[in-house]
């Protein structure tokens, strides 16, 4: 590389050097974004996301072979009447060559995320998940030492596992829902400045990370795709795919326009679909709404059920639907369902419930008219290839370390994770 990235801040164009750093010193509300020193994409020989690596916001490699592997559909798109569709599969596929074991995009997060930590901070990562992201943090430990301290609510445990030990990750347990492990990380994470929140949309690696799936499909299809389609739950990787592009419009050589995103959310927890109806920043989610925390318990993709996603925040994912001319899509379970199913018999592979909601949108976008059959489209299958993996590999399931009440950490579990700390890091 020519030289190092900096972040700059949108709202007042400050350069910021990177030290792990989540928002403006300044106090602006608005996503830091990176800006790299290659105006040009240029592609390493390395396999993977590391082919990338230009445009991630790291300056190491990490021993970790997988990316995304992006095709030329031929059953779906017969299916469809689509000849121009592009998957964009992120999971685990021997027979093409997909090897994210844990079987979703979230490793893509958690590679650049975890490589950025030590290369940028001394400090210990916190992260909050329900399940695919805890699974991808929990694995790109057990690959490289790298530790790591993981909140999930105590219902996710069943869902982690790694292929390998990962005694690199310490994972508790909270008895209560995603946002009880959101509010418990958070305070944890706040307890002692050995420990760092890992930011969630607002850490630039995993933007980046995500945006990888959006250059891998425009470096294969030899363009920007003109429409972009994906399940969200927080929207990060629309955001991600939208930033990706705009690095490409700069680069010159895979077209100007920036591809339309389609983004699809689960039935009955839809709540950035209701906003984006609303032509409004402001999202309505919790008591008085329909978005509460029975709905979520309803969807059949639980990923998607983000209660405080970056939507409305500025450079989050209102502006990124603005900025494309962007769609987004109420899915019932019963679509996904059958868009699943449609999808493994064509391709050949089981998806994420969630990879199969953004499956249900395309099948809905074409049908509406939206997306034109003679377009080049890019669908991020964003998780697949659970039953593959299971077959090739035993799962070792993850155990928590402590398993805990929802609230603030007590001062038994405070001390003893900052002892693990000091002893692991
Ligand atoms: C996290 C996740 C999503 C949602 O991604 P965001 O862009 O963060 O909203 C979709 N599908 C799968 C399989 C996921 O793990
Ligand atoms: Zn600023």
């Amino acid at each position: 590389m020519s030289g190092d990235y900096l972040l700059r801040c949108p709202a007042c164009g400050l350069a910021i050097e990177d030290h792990y750093t989540s928002a403006c010193p300044a106090g602006h509300p608005d996503l830091l974004v990176t800006e790299y020193p290659e105006r040009t994409l240029s592609l390493s020989d390395q396999p993977g996301i590391f082919r990338y690596e230009a445009w991630l916001p790291v300056r190491g490699r990490l021993p970790f072979t997988g990316g995304t592997v992006t095709y030329q559909s031929s059953g779906l798109a017969a299916e469809l009447g689509l000849p121009h569709l592009f998957i964009g599969f992120n999971g685990y596929w021997p027979e093409r060559g997909a090897d994210l074991v844990t079987c979703s995009f979230k490793e893509l997060e958690a590679v650049p995320t975890m490589l950025r930590a030590i290369e940028r901070t001394e400090s210990v990562l916190v992260v909050a998940s329900a399940g695919n992201t805890a699974r991808a943090f929990c694995q790109v430990s057990a690959l490289t030492g790298i530790p790591i301290v993981i909140v999930v609510p105590q219902s996710a445990l069943p869902r982690l596992w790694t292929i390998e030990p990962a005694p690199g990750a310490l994972v508790i347990g909270v008895d209560g829902d995603y946002a009880d492990a959101i509010a418990y990380s958070t305070a944890l994470a706040a307890a002692d400045p050995r420990l760092i929140p890992e930011g969630g949309a607002r850490n630039v690696a995993r933007r980046d990370g995500m945006g990888t799936v959006l250059l891998d499909g425009a470096v294969t299809i030899g363009r920007i795709p003109d429409h972009y389609v994906q399940a969200v739950g927080s929207g990060t990787g629309g955001i991600a795919a939208y930033e990706a592009a705009s690095r490409l419009i700069w680069d010159g050589r895979f077209g100007g326009e920036l591809p339309t995103l389609h983004l699809s959310q689960n039935l009955p927890f839809v709540p950035m679909v209701a906003a984006r109806e609303r032509h409004t920043r402001d999202l309505l989610v919790g008591p008085g709404t329909p978005y509460t925390a029975e709905a979520e318990q309803e969807v059949s993709a639980p990923v998607l059920t983000n209660r405080t996603p970056p939507y409305g925040v500025p450079g989050g994912t209102f502006d990124a639907l603005e900025a494309t001319g962007g769609e987004m899509y109420a899915i019932s379970n019963g679509l996904a369902r059958a868009a699943g199913i449609l999808f493994t018999d064509c391709e050949g592979i089981d998806l994420d419930p969630a990879a199969a909601v953004a499956t249900a949108s395309l099948v809905r976008a074409v049908e509406a008219g939206t997306i034109d059959r003679e377009s080049t489209v890019l669908l991020n299958i964003t998780g697949g290839g659970y039953d593959r993996v299971a077959e090739e590999h035993a799962l070792l399931p993850t155990v928590a370390r402590y398993l805990v009440s929802a609230g603030v950490p007590d001062e038994n579990i405070r001390r003893a994770v900052i002892t693990w700390v000091n002893d692991n890091a």
